[in-house]
C-alpha cells in the first residue's frame, strides 16, 4: 500500500511503467492494435517464468484496452446526447471488440495448452484464473461475436431514451431523479401529481422500450442456444462464474424472501397506512414521512456530497477518505442528476491507472448517500488491488464485489452525522 503512507500528499496518481506496449501507446485503430496481439500469439513459450512474463504481458494490453472502453463509455453515460461520445463508444463495439474476441480465444487456448502451466498453478491467484480461462474458452462462439455488438448497441439505446426523460412541473424541467424527491413531500395533492407526470412520461416511450427489450431477448437467448445452454439464465450462471451455488438456490432464496419477508413488508405498509390515515395507501404514498414531516435533505449538490462523503469515509479510516479524495482531484466523481444523463449509478474501475470513476444521480436524499457509500467501498476496493499482478486478480465477481460496497453502506452509518448533523 505505498499511497497510503503518501497520503497525506495528495497529487494525481499516474499509472505504473509499462512493460509490453510503449509508454505513448494509446488504443485508436485495429492496424495499431491486431500486433500486439499477434506476437503473444506466435510468442515461443519455454519455461514457466516465461509464461509468467507472457500472462503479466497479457494482462497490460488488456488492461490498456479495458480503460479504453472504460473511458468511451463513462464519457457516453455523462452525455448521453453528445454525438461524438456515442459515436467514439459505438467504434470501439462495432470495429475493435469483434476483432479482439476472437484473438482473445486464442490466448485463452494457448495458455491452457502450455506445458508449463501446471508449474503456476501453485502461485495465488493462479488457480483461479485457470478455472476461468477454461469457462472462456467453453462458453466462446464466433457465431455469438456479432450478436454481443448487437447487444451492446441496443443496451446504450436504453441509456440515451431514459438520460432525455424529463418532467415540467409547475414551470421547472427536472430529471426523473429530481422529480422523484418530490415523492417524500407532506402534501399529498402535490405528491400524486408528481407521481403521475413521472409515469405519463415513461409511458411516452412505452412502444420504443417495450420493442427493445423483445429484441434483447431474442439476442441473448441466441447467444445462449449457440453456446449449446437451454436459457439465457443457464448461460449467465457459467459466464459470471457463479461456481459455489447453483440456480436451485436462488429458487429457495426467493421462496425464502416470499415466505418470511414479504409479510414484513406488508406489515410495514399497513402500518403506514395507518399512521398516515389514509383509507388506500396509493403509489404516491410510499416515500413521504408518515408522520407528515419535511423531507430530509442531505446535502444541496454533488459537491457537497462529496465533501460530506469525504469526510464520512476519513472518520472511519483515513485511508477510505483518501481515496475518495484522490478521486475528487483527479475528476473521477460526476454525482449530481442531470438531464442527458445515463440512470443509475456505477464505480468503473479503471484498470491500468488503478483510480476507479463513480457515476450516480444525485439529488438531496439519504438514498444516494447510501449509494455513494457503496460505490465509494467498491472504489477502496480498487484502490487495494490495484498492485495486483495481473489484471484479471483486480476483477473479483460481483458476490466478491459486493462485499465490499454493502460492507461499506452498513460500516459507515456511524459517520452520517456529517450529513445530519444534532
Ligand atoms: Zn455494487
Amino acid at each position: 500500500m505505498d499511497e497510503f503512507q503518501d497520503m497525506t500528499n495528495h497529487h494525481t496518481i499516474t499509472r505504473p511503467p509499462r512493460i509490453f506496449l510503449p509508454e505513448n501507446f494509446r488504443v485508436t485503430d485495429w492496424s495499431s492494435l491486431q500486433p500486439w496481439y499477434d506476437e503473444l500469439l506466435a510468442r515461443l513459450i519455454q519455461s514457466a517464468e516465461d509464461l509468467r512474463t507472457w500472462f503479466r504481458h497479457r494482462s497490460e494490453l488488456e488492461a490498456v484496452v479495458a480503460d479504453d472502453l472504460a473511458w468511451r463509455y463513462i464519457h457516453m453515460t455523462r452525455f448521453t446526447d453528445d454525438q461524438a461520445a456515442s459515436e467514439s463508444y459505438r467504434f470501439f463495439v462495432e470495429e475493435l471488440q469483434p476483432r479482439i474476441a476472437p484473438l482473445t480465444d486464442s490466448l485463452n487456448r494457448k495458455a491452457m495448452e502450455s506445458r508449463y502451466l501446471g508449474e503456476l498453478q501453485r502461485l495465488p491467484g493462479y488457480d483461479i484464473l485457470i478455472r476461468n480461462l477454461q469457462k472462456e474458452i467453453d462458453l466462446f462462439r464466433e457465431e455469438n461475436i456479432p450478436l454481443f455488438t448487437e447487444i451492446n448497441l441496443e443496451q446504450q439505446k436504453y441509456n440515451r431514451i431514459a438520460g432525455a426523460m424529463t418532467i415540467t412541473f409547475r414551470g421547472q424541467e427536472l430529471t426523473l431523479q429530481q422529480a422523484g424527491v418530490l415523492l417524500q413531500e407532506p402534501d399529498r395533492v402535490l405528491r400524486e401529481e408528481v407521481y403521475r407526470l413521472i409515469t405519463a412520461r415513461r409511458l411516452q416511450d412505452r412502444e420504443q422500450l417495450d420493442a427493445l427489450f423483445t429484441r434483447l431477448v431474442r439476442l441473448r437467448h441466441q447467444v445462449a442456444v449457440n453456446a449449446g445452454f437451454a436459457n439465457f439464465r443457464d448461460y449467465m450462471f457459467k459466464a459470471l462464474g457463479r461456481f459455489d451455488y447453483t440456480v436451485q438456490d436462488c429458487y429457495d432464496f426467493h421462496e425464502a424472501v416470499r415466505l418470511h419477508v414479504v409479510p414484513q413488508l406488508n406489515r410495514l405498509m399497513e402500518a403506514r397506512k395507518a399512521n398516515m390515515k389514509l383509507t388506500a395507501l396509493r403509489p404516491w404514498d410510499k416515500a413521504a414521512d408518515v408522520l407528515g414531516r419535511a423531507p430530509l435533505r442531505a446535502f444541496h449538490n454533488g459537491a457537497e456530497l462529496a465533501e460530506k462523503g469525504i469526510k464520512c469515509f476519513a472518520r472511519i479510516h483515513p485511508y477510505l477518505g483518501y481515496c475518495l479524495q484522490t478521486m475528487r482531484e483527479m475528476g473521477h466523481l460526476d454525482l449530481e442528476s442531470r438531464k442527458n444523463k445515463a440512470p443509475g449509478g456505477y464505480n468503473y474501475p479503471l484498470a491500468e491507472l488503478g483510480i476507479p470513476f463513480i457515476f450516480m444521480n444525485a439529488t438531496s436524499t439519504l438514498r444516494d448517500i447510501v449509494t455513494l457509500m457503496h460505490e465509494g467501498g467498491h472504489a477502496a476496493h480498487n484502490f487495494l488491488t490495484r498492485n495486483l499482478e495481473l489484471y484479471h486478480f483486480k476483477s473479483t465477481p460481483s458476490e466478491t464485489a459486493e462485499l465490499a460496497s454493502m460492507g461499506m453502506e452498513l460500516i459507515s452509518m456511524e459517520a452520517w452525522d456529517e450529513f445530519f448533523p444534532q
